[in-house]
């Protein structure tokens, strides 16, 4: 690996001062799981790492709202979210997707903010995030925006985060009696990288469903919401709309061939386990599923 210099600064501000735009080879590091893959094989380059460990707690730690809205700092670990208490109570489908996310050892070390910004479609969370209408929150020089988490990824490792921009967090809003889950499929072991993800999240009126959010990741080139599949369902009961949803899913989502399985394969899972999250989330507490 090319040698690089490693800046650690105590505060945002520093960090965000430090990183420049994005050919200046000075690169954010969180955990460094993702980041130390692409630099080995020299994928990544950068000259500097300005490490984000170093700055204000706040971005570390998981904040409930009296409404039991989350806010989980960038720099918060996979771990910590996992074991939460909060996260259990408030958004029990993160946990619940948390716990098959790759091995212990990875979450002991991976962020949230570094999940995101990786960008890569694979990942679990993302789909998760955008059911539940979760906001990235993003500092700059220029100041502070909040984007949908699905406004996040624009193409294959590629973000909307605009040079020296880092993520501070995410807020989920407060889920009250909407139901949620996600569905990770893998074709090796459980704990893989999926070869699909699917989530769900919606309100219940008697037996119709309202308000309906699905997102897909891991099968399309980024994690984006499913809206045909919400338009099949809303104002719909279950029963009666699963059918043309997973048909709706697997009309809508583009999808490629890669080492888990062929585009066609892809759309069948996508169509199958479509019908699956919603029956999941209908079974699932208020909330979500652990
Ligand atoms: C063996 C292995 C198996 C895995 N399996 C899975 C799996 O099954 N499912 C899954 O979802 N994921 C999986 N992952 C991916 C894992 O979730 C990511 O590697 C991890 O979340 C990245 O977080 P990090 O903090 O280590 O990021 P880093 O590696 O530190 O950074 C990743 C990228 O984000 C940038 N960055 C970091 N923090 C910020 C910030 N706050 N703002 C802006 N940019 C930032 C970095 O410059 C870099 O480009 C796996 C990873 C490994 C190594």
């Amino acid at each position: 690996m090319k040698p690089f210099g490693l800046a650690e600064p105590a505060s945002l501000k520093d960090a965000i001062a430090m990183i420049g735009d994005a050919d200046s080879g000075v690169r954010p590091i969180a955990g460094g799981s993702a980041l130390m893959l692409m630099m080995k094989p020299g994928i990544l380059q950068p000259e500097t790492l300005v490490s984000l460990r170093g700055i204000e707690p706040r971005y570390s730690s998981i904040e409930t709202a009296g409404d039991g809205g989350l806010f989980i700092g960038a720099m918060t670990t996979l771990r910590r979210m996992e074991l939460s208490a909060d996260v259990a109570r408030h958004a029990p489908v993160v946990t619940q997707a948390l716990r098959r996310l790759s091995n212990v050892r990875v979450r002991n070390i991976a962020t949230l903010g570094g999940h995101l910004a990786h960008g890569d479609p694979h990942l679990d969370l993302p789909p998760v995030l955008i059911a539940l209408r979760a906001k990235v929150h993003i500092a700059g020089r220029d100041g502070e925006r909040q984007i949908d988490v699905e406004d996040l990824f624009r193409s294959y490792l590629e973000t909307s985060l605009d040079s020296g921009e880092l993520i501070t967090g995410v807020t989920v809003p407060a889920q009250g009696n909407r139901k949620s889950a996600y569905i990770k499929h893998t074709t090796r072991s459980a704990d893989d990288w999926p070869a699909l993800g699917l989530a769900v999240s919606f309100s219940l009126d008697g037996d119709v469903l309202r308000d309906v959010r699905a997102a897909i990741g891991a099968a399309t080139d980024i994690p984006q919401r499913l809206k045909s599949v919400e338009t099949a369902l809303e104002g719909k009961r279950a029963a009666d709309a699963l059918q043309g949803a997973g048909d709706a899913a697997a009309a809508e989502a583009q999808v490629h061939s890669d080492a888990r399985g062929s585009a066609a394969y892809k759309r069948e899972l996508i169509r199958v386990f479509t019908g699956r999250v919603i029956r999941k989330a209908m079974e699932s507490a208020a909330g979500g599923t652990i």
